[in-house]
């Protein structure tokens, strides 16, 4: 069965980075049927917080990324307790003693002589008695997975064949000094025992991917099909990962921007095939296939949001706005007419307010000097409302006998005394709406 996970951690509100890898993950489940897991990898107390995790939610129910469970690391520590158990035992665990500054220290040194930074196993050298006295000293230590040192490979679904060699990565801290299980065992024990088959994440991970690997393997759990796709960057390829804060979902939903454009365009962003605006979640479905992601940095321009966020409005029927529309205090018989004039007209909802106001109290007339005079003449021969859609061409074929303007001339000064703008929606269909006489 295809499973697969969603697995942010509650620290902070989603972003269009953390939105990639759930629709990804989303579709891949929904598109072979199976079970799409939201899992809060919320191991870290201090840093965790229930609101956020409340966030994430509704972040994914606005974006219609139903889940079919949740998962809280948090509940399942005595399952990662049990997995270090079984580490230890199979000899794959060791405990370490060195603080940060002397691992920093070791760091540098490396660095200086030229070689990578890989951490030296000197703890692996310590006797018992060694041990116990560090723990004496420093409190408990904190436990590294001790890679095996060979070539660790997998078939990417994004990035091809990989091979990483172990000896160039540091033996995973696993649990530290305070107890606290970290991530990169934490997630493979839920991977294998939710029996999660399929795991898109971003590229940062593909180091702790050859790490899981191993671990999964010494836990004797089967390794799932891993792919990452790249980072997203600004517009001008510049890393977006401290802009992101400013890209949170819910910021672009307070922006009013659409969730179908937003999934319509993450859906393709970095694939070899064009953006599409779709209209439901079961045709992005239906178009999504992995193998169709490149390894380079997807570049990603806020901007693009809404253009699409327009053209999914000037789609949408009226019930799907009707509350909206209701709010804005439109009356239900003009509420058709309103939503038809002013879709065409909006790049967001919250523009339609704006449409509203202009109907119902009217606008801030933009009459040229030279038009002064027509305009008040050409209102005297307007009666108040109600109007209907012949009320324009009426009230104009009258302006026109008696002031003998005609064409832009005669429209112009018009739609601008009505609206306040020298363009719009077509006038015979704005006539109606008014609440008041122009004017
Ligand atoms: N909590 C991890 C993260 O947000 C999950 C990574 C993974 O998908 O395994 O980076």
């Amino acid at each position: 069965m295809t499973v697969t996970r969603f697995a942010p951690s509650p620290t902070g509100y989603l972003h269009v980075g953390n939105l990639r890898t759930a629709l990804f993950n989303f579709l891949i489940t929904r598109k072979a049927g199976g079970e799409f897991i939201l899992r809060l990898d919320d191991t870290d107390p201090e840093r965790s917080q229930e609101r956020y995790v409340d966030a994430i939610k509704e972040d994914l129910e606005w974006l219609g990324l139903g889940w079919d469970r949740v998962a809280r690391q948090s509940e399942r520590l005595d399952r990662y307790a049990a997995a270090a158990d079984s580490l230890r035992e199979a000899g794959r665990f060791y405990e370490c003693f060195e603080t940060p500054t002397e691992l920093d220290l070791k760091r540098r040194k490396q660095l200086n002589m030229g070689r990578p930074p890989v951490y030296d196993r000197a703890a692996l050298n310590l006797s018992e008695e060694e041990k116990a006295k560090l723990r004496a000293e420093r409190g408990p230590g904190h436990w590294r997975f001790k890679l095996d040192h060979e070539r660790i490979e997998w078939q990417d679904g994004i990035l091809g064949q990989i091979s990483i060699d172990a000896a160039s990565v540091s033996d995973p801290v696993l649990i530290r000094g305070d107890g606290q299980v970290l991530y990169t065992l934490a997630s493979v024990v839920d991977d294998t025992e939710m029996g999660v088959s399929h795991v898109v994440r971003g590229s940062d991970h593909v180091t702790n991917t050859a790490t899981q690997i191993q671990i999964i393997r010494a836990l004797g759990g089967v390794v799932p099909q891993f792919a990452h796709h790249s980072l997203l960057t600004g517009p001008q390829g510049e890393a977006l990962s401290k802009r992101l804060g400013t890209l949170s979902l819910r910021d672009l939903r307070a922006q009013g921007v659409e969730p179908m454009a937003l999934l319509s365009l993450m859906a393709r962003l970095g694939s070899s095939k064009p953006v599409e605006l779709v209209s439901s979640i079961d045709d992005l479905i239906e178009g999504f296939d992995i193998a169709d992601f490149g390894s380079s940095p997807t570049k990603f321009d806020v901007n693009d949001l809404f253009p699409l966020t327009a053209r999914r409005l000037h789609s949408l029927p009226l019930e799907a706005v009707a509350e909206d529309v209701a709010a804005l205090g439109v009356p239900d018989e003009l509420a058709p007419r309103f939503w038809k004039v002013v879709r065409d007209n909006i790049t967001v909802k919250a523009d339609m307010a704006g449409w509203w106001v202009l109907f119902r109290d009217g606008a801030a007339p933009e009459i040229e000097e030279e038009d002064r005079a027509f305009v008040v003449e050409a209102l005297e021969l307007l009666p108040d409302p109600p109007y209907t859609e012949q009320t324009w061409g009426e009230w104009t074929a009258a302006v026109k006998e008696k002031t003998g303007r005609k064409g832009k001339a005669l429209f112009m000064p018009l739609r601008k005394a009505v609206t306040g703008m020298s363009r719009g929606p077509e006038m015979a269909e704005v006539m109606p709406l008014l609440q008041k006489k122009p004017g």
